[in-house]
C-alpha cells in the first residue's frame, strides 16, 4: 500500500502535447467535505483504506493541492449530439490530471469533473453539482461490482460553494478512474477539422496503449476498429440484459474503450419496460431503453467515418455488419445465465423474447423477477410471480415451457439457486434510492449515501438488515424526472 503523496505519474496523454489538450489548473471549492469514497477503486491506487483519514485527501479531491507530478489538462473533444454533430466540445467541467502508475504496472487517469471553467466550458460554469456528482459515484461502482464494463470513481467531496441550476445547489466534485478518457468525440474531432495527421497520432497512441494486440494485425487500424466494436456490442448486451438505460448516448459520452461512460438522467428499469426513456429531456426517445442497440451500431458508424483516412471504407462497413451478431450472442449468453441455464438451446431465443412480450405492459419489476425466479424450484416460482402478469394464459404457457426447459437442464434447485443468484442481483441502483441518498446528503448527513454504496458494491450478496434496498419501488420513485442538468 502506498502513501497518499507517493504515487507514481506517467501522463502519457499529456505529452501528445497542445494539440490534443490544454493545461490549466482547477479551481477549487469552498469549504470541501468528504461525501464518500469507494475503497475498491482506492485499491486501484494502491491506496489503503485509513488514506481517506489524511485531509490530504479531501484536498486533492476538491481541487486544493496537486501532486507535483500532476499536470491538469482539458481534453479537446467533439461529437453528435442527438444525431446533430457539435464541432467542438471538450472538457469543459473535467479536468484529467494525470495518469497514475499502480504497482501491477496498470494506468488510471485521475479525472476531476466539476474543477472550474476551461476553454471548452462554452456557457457553462465549469461545475458540477453533489446530485449528479453521487449518482455518477454511485452508478460507476455498482455497475463495476455487477461485472459490467464501467469507468470507475474514487470519491466525490461537496462543498459551499454556491452552483446554479434550476435552483441552488452545492457544488461538488467527482474524482473518476479509468485506464483512459478518451472518446469517439475525440477522432470526430480531428478527422472534421481535417487534422489529420493529428488524429494518426491520436490513433497510434490509443492503439500503443489500449489496443497493443491489434499492433500485430496485417491493418492495425482495422483491426482496433473491429476490437472497439466487439468491446462496445458487448457492453450494450450487458446493458440490455440487466435493464441499464444510460440516457445520453452521445458520441462524446462512447468511450474508447467500450466502457459505460459519462454518467447523466441514467436509469434501471423497475417495471420492464422496452420504450422507457430515462432522460426528461429526451422528446422523442432517441435513446429510450431498446434504441441503446442501434444508436450504439449509429456512433459506431461515426467512429468509423472518422477513421475512413486511415481504413478502408469497406473494411469498415464489412465490421459495423458484424455488430448485431456480436451483440445478439454477448445478449443470448447472459440473458440463458440469468435463467440458470447452463447450456444453449436453440429455442432459447424465443423463450426469451416471449417472457419480454408477456412483461411488457405488465408491472414486472425487471430485476425481482430474475431473482424471485431462482429462490425456488422453477414450478415454485413462476407460482409465485404469476400475479404481476396481465397475460395470465400466456405466462401459463411461457411458464411451462421454461420448466421443460429446467428440467432438460438437470442439477440441483440449490445448484440452481446459487447459479442463479450469482448472476441476478438482489440489489440494484433504483433511482429513488440515490434521489433518497441525495437529499439527505444535501443537508449534510452523508451517512445514507455511504450505507447505499456498501451495499450497492455487493449487488449479489444476501445482506441481512438491508432488505429494503431491495424492495419494489414505490410508485413515486418510478416517476422522478431526471433531465440532462447536472
Ligand atoms: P455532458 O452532457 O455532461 O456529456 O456534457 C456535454 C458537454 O458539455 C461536454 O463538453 C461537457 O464538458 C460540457 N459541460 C456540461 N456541463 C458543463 C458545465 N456546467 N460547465 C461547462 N461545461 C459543461
Ligand atoms: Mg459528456
Ligand atoms: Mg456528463
Amino acid at each position: 500500500m502506498k502513501n497518499l503523496i507517493e504515487l507514481r505519474f506517467d501522463n502519457r496523454f499529456a505529452r501528445l502535447g497542445d494539440t490534443f489538450s490544454t493545461a490549466i489548473q482547477p479551481q477549487p471549492l469552498e469549504a470541501p467535505r468528504l461525501v464518500v469514497a469507494s475503497p475498491a477503486a482506492m485499491a486501484l491506487l494502491d491506496l489503503a483504506p485509513d488514506t481517506l483519514e489524511n485531509p490530504l485527501f479531501t484536498d486533492l479531491c476538491s481541487g486544493h493541492w496537486l501532486w507535483p507530478a500532476a499536470e491538469p489538462r482539458a481534453m479537446v473533444y467533439s461529437g453528435h449530439q442527438f444525431g446533430i454533430y457539435n464541432p467542438r466540445l471538450g472538457d469543459g467541467r473535467g479536468l484529467l490530471l494525470g495518469e497514475v502508475v499502480n504497482q501491477a504496472g496498470q494506468h488510471w487517469d485521475l479525472h476531476l469533473k466539476g474543477a472550474g471553467l476551461t476553454p471548452y466550458s462554452r456557457m457553462g460554469d465549469g461545475r458540477a453539482v453533489l446530485r449528479s456528482s453521487i449518482r455518477e459515484f454511485l452508478a460507476s461502482e455498482h455497475l463495476h461490482a455487477m461485472g459490467i464494463p464501467t469507468s470507475r470513481a474514487l470519491c466525490v467531496t461537496s462543498s459551499s460553494t454556491p452552483v446554479w441550476r434550476e435552483r441552488q445547489e452545492p457544488g461538488a466534485m467527482l474524482m473518476r478512474l479509468a485506464s483512459s478518457h478518451v472518446r469517439f468525440g475525440h477522432f470526430e474531432y480531428f478527422f472534421y477539422t481535417r487534422q489529420h495527421e493529428a488524429l494518426k497520432t491520436l490513433l497510434d497512441h490509443v492503439l500503443a496503449q489500449h489496443y497493443p494486440q491489434s499492433l500485430e494485425q496485417s491493418q492495425p487500424y482495422a483491426a482496433f476498429f473491429r476490437e472497439v466494436l466487439e468491446r462496445t456490442a458487448e457492453m450494450i448486451a450487458y446493458w440490455q440484459a440487466y435493464g441499464f438505460c444510460h440516457g445520453v448516448m452521445n458520441t462524446d459520452n462512447m468511450s474508447i474503450l467500450g466502457i459505460t461512460f459519462d454518467f447523466g438522467p441514467y436509469a434501471f428499469l423497475d417495471d420492464f419496460d422496452v420504450n422507457f426513456i430515462c432522460n426528461h429531456s429526451d422528446d422523442t426517445g432517441r435513446y429510450s431503453f431498446d434504441n441503446q442497440v442501434p444508436i450504439a451500431h449509429w456512433n459506431l458508424s461515426a467512429l468509423a467515418q472518422a477513421l475512413t483516412p486511415f481504413v478502408d471504407k469497406d473494411n469498415l462497413l464489412k465490421t459495423l455488419g458484424l455488430f448485431l451478431p456480436i451483440y445478439r450472442a454477448a445478449w443470448l449468453d447472459l440473458m440463458r445465465r440469468r435463467l440458470g441455464f447452463t447450456r444453449a438451446d436453440e429455442n432459447d431465443q424465443a423463450l426469451i423474447q416471449q417472457l419480454y412480450k408477456l412483461m411488457q405492459g405488465s408491472a414486472v419489476d425487471y430485476t425481482r423477477f430474475f431473482r424471485e425466479l431462482g429462490d425456488s424450484t422453477a414450478p415454485e416460482a413462476v407460482r409465485r410471480l404469476r400475479e404481476d402478469f396481465v397475460d395470465l394464459a400466456g405466462f401459463d404457457a411461457w411458464s411451462e415451457r421454461y420448466r421443460q426447459r429446467v428440467e432438460h437442464e438437470g442439477g440441483s434447485q440449490g445448484e440452481r439457486r446459487t447459479r442463479m443468484h450469482a448472476v441476478n442481483p438482489k440489489y440494484i441502483l433504483r433511482n429513488y434510492l440515490a434521489q433518497q441518498a441525495i437529499e439527505a446528503a444535501e443537508q449534510d448527513n452523508y451517512a445514507p449515501v455511504r450505507e447505499l454504496h456498501a451495499v450497492l458494491s455487493r449487488p449479489f450478496d444476501e445482506q441481512p438488515g438491508m432488505e429494503r434496498y431491495a424492495e419494489r419501488p414505490p410508485e413515486w420513485g418510478k416517476h422522478l424526472e431526471i433531465s440532462c442538468s447536472s
